[in-house]
């Protein structure tokens, strides 16, 4: 689902450390596994223009397939079954999450804090039942997930809040252990898709805020084949 397309050993782990190679299975030690779960007004993701003034019922598991040396959130981006045997937080089934969603008045569920796509097969699973329930589903991705991954959810997502971290691949490859190229890939797959996408971009005083960074803006604004 991420975009590191890992190669793993049997009984090793992926880069996010929450997915094992198991006698040959991939499997998943992020479904179900709330680490945090909050309501939160949309605005907080942050977005926007998609559904202003109401809640979103927000939730992670751990994990994540970057590792940004500025991480807020990197006592549970950061934590892994590889790092933990035992993963602190609640086991929490696709249907009570949207049950408390919806007992608590929120309009949509958002998948947030650390990567969604660590915990994709999960957010998945939530997204497809909350819509029969009439809750719209947002990511809060660093976008560094496949093309599959997209057009896979985007039946049921109906938002993204991308967190686009720098317009330079230095400071993707040294600063967060990623490639620029593939969010931006992943941004115009939302676009073509028409999954309703707002940008985030964090700026760090001299790491990120540079004259340089401008000049691919309009680049970043209206992307290829858009
Ligand atoms: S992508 Fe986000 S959650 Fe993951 S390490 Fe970077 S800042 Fe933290």
């Amino acid at each position: 689902m991420g975009n590191h397309h890992c190669r793993i050993a049997d009984t090793e782990f992926e880069i996010c450390g929450m997915r094992q190679n198991q006698a040959g299975k991939l499997y998943t030690h992020a479904y179900g596994e709330v680490i945090a779960a909050n309501i939160d007004p949309i605005e907080k993701k942050p977005l926007y223009h998609f559904l202003p003034g109401t809640t979103s019922f927000s939730i992670a598991t751990p994990g994540c397939n970057f590792h940004c040396d500025f991480c807020q959130n990197w006592q549970i981006s950061q934590t892994s079954k590889r790092k933990d045997q035992r993963l602190p937080g609640d086991k929490l089934l696709p249907e009570e999450v949207v049950r408390q969603a919806k007992a608590n008045g929120c309009r949509s569920t958002s998948y947030t804090y650390t990567e969604p796509t660590i915990f994709f097969e999960y957010a998945y699973d939530i997204s497809k039942l909350g819509k029969k329930e009439g809750l719209f589903n947002v990511f809060v991705t660093n976008g560094y997930m496949t093309m599959e991954a997209i057009e896979t959810i985007a039946p049921f997502l109906d938002a993204c809040d991308v967190d686009l971290k720098s317009f330079r691949e230095d400071f993707y490859k040294n600063i967060c252990h990623g490639h620029l190229e593939a969010v931006l890939e992943s941004i115009r797959c939302m676009k073509r898709l028409n999954i309703w996408a707002e940008l985030t971009n964090l700026v760090i005083p001299e790491l990120n805020d540079g004259d340089d960074e401008e000049s691919t803006q309009a680049y970043i604004l209206v992307p290829r084949g858009v």
